[in-house]
């Protein structure tokens, strides 16, 4: 009998103890809204913002509703208006040419290459058409930053980066999120922190910070911020900016205070699995693993491998029979987009050209989540059955 593996590729950790007690302790006070405080009182949201602001060495953070709220909340910081041109990722997920999409601008599409990182070349052939990057660290893989910021720098273009799989990750030292005018970042369930919904940005400017409370929802309330900027920068753009209410509240706060401190150790956790299914896919023929920058400091919180140039209905193979050994495989190739979108030609309402060098890297992708109720034995097994069933589709082939 072959080998069956019976985890759940969805089931995250519970909250930490102090996360669901200190979730108590708000529910007990009943103060949620984020300025519902008592004289003297620091509010659960303030302060996660100030340990925000601290972990990725931000001047100023501000949390909100959800990492797509954040996205389109930085655009608008930035000054994209409707019918503005935005770069961004041809292979990322659907919030991001949504945020963009939702402002009346339109999506520039920027290819994929084999390492899964934003196309530069392609990129620099592009720069010319945008004022702004709109750049997701898609899965986590991080692009050549260096190189990346030598051609927005010289063209004039200022990169928003969409953090929702760098959390706590790096390049050359620096925290993903650091590099543009704005790192944006998501708290959702599948994320590296999990409130259920939520989200992040972090930036140096003092008057895109203001500009970013204010949108949130602040009613003025904005003295009540431990990681926003001086008072009078506010006086510069309060009466000009609009609210586009999308706050935190103190209950999601609160669970997500101790799992900022526990990130370091949760990325270590993340790396070690990833590590151990990406030894077990080495050599396998036909099977490319997908190579990281060597500047990047990345999160193994999920893994991607490629079939390039497979025959469709191969790679399908490949996915029925993972599939009937419990391991669950996405497959960006597919026709129709099933169960997530993240292929610029799903996204009809931002038509674009076709794109066939970033299409054949689309169609090799095979991705999977690795949360951390999965053990280091888990990713072994998961890598077995992964290697075994590659292996017997490649060789009818
Ligand atoms: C999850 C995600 C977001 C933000 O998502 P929300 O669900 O709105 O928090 C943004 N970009 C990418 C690539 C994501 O995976």
């Amino acid at each position: 009998m072959d080998e069956r593996f019976t985890g759940s590729f969805t089931q995250q950790e519970p909250i930490p103890e102090a996360g669901i007690e200190a979730a108590l302790a708000v529910l007990r006070h009943g103060r949620l809204h984020r300025y519902n405080v008592t004289p003297g009182e620091l509010s659960e949201t303030a302060l996660l913002e100030q340990e925000f602001a601290a972990l990725t060495g931000a001047r100023h953070a501000l949390a909100v509703a959800s990492g797509g709220y954040a996205l389109g909340c930085a655009l608008r910081a930035a000054g994209v208006a409707a019918g503005d041109r935005v770069l961004t990722n041809a292979f990322t997920l659907a919030p991001v040419p949504g945020a963009i999409a939702a402002l009346g601008a339109e999506p520039v599409y920027v290819g994929v290459t084999p390492a899964l990182t934003i196309d530069l070349d392609d990129l620099a052939a592009k720069a010319g058409s945008a004022r702004v990057l709109l750049l997701s660290h898609m899965r986590g893989h991080i692009c050549d930053m260096d190189r990346l910021m030598r051609i927005c720098d010289a063209a004039g273009i200022a990169v928003i980066e969409d953090c929702a799989h760098t959390m706590g990750a790096a390049w050359k030292g620096v925290p993903s999120g650091r590099h543009g005018i704005i790192g944006c970042y998501s708290t959702q369930t599948y994320k590296h922190v999990n409130s259920g919904e939520g989200g992040f940005l972090v930036t140096d400017d003092p008057e895109i910070a203001a500009r970013a409370v204010i949108l949130s929802g602040s009613y003025m309330l904005y003295e009540r911020h431990l990681a926003a900027p001086a008072p009078e920068v506010f006086e510069r753009v309060k009466y000009v900016t609009p609210n586009v209410s999308g706050r935190m509240d103190n209950l999601r706060a609160a669970i997500l205070r101790p799992q900022l401190r526990a990130l370091p150790d949760q990325v270590a956790r993340w790396n070690a699995r990833y590590a151990v299914v990406e030894d077990a896919l080495r050599d396998v023929p036909g099977l490319a693993l997908v190579p990281r920058e060597p500047g990047a400091a990345p999160v193994g919180s999920s893994f991607q491998f490629l079939l390039l140039d497979w025959a469709a209905e191969r790679v399908r193979e490949v996915l029925a029979r993972c599939a009937a050994r419990g391991v669950e495989l996405k497959w960006f190739g597919s026709e129709e987009p099933v169960g997530f979108t993240s292929r610029y030609d799903s996204w009809r309402y931002a038509p674009a050209p076709p794109m066939p060098a970033t299409d054949r890297v689309l169609a090799a992708i095979l991705d999977m989540r690795l949360p951390l109720t999965f053990s280091p034995e888990d990713c072994a097994q998961i890598g077995r059955i992964l290697r075994a069933e590659v292996s017997a589709v490649w060789q009818q082939g």
